[in-house]
């Protein structure tokens, strides 16, 4: 299975690039339409992104990131 990289903004400085490896949904991606009263949640829990690097302007590291990514819910 194959990633495909995004750049985001650094959530500590927005000014930062962080690279990440992000891994869409391939296990359920065929959504049924059953029960359409359901609310279209996006489910970002069954994506991946792994974060490659840190941020280079203000210093924090890769973990840091992808935890106040997720703190956040950008990813
Ligand atoms: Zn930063």
């Amino acid at each position: 299975m194959a990633g495909q990289y995004e750049v985001l903004p650094c959530p500590f400085c927005e000014k930062g690039q962080i690279t990440c490896l992000y891994f869409p949904s391939v296990i359920s991606v065929k959504r049924t339409t059953v029960g359409s009263n359901r609310s279209n949640t996006p489910r970002k829990s069954s994506e991946a992104w792994i974060i490659q690097s840190g941020c280079s302007v203000c210093g924090k590291s890769a973990d840091e990131v992808e935890k106040e990514l997720k703190r956040k819910e950008i990813i």
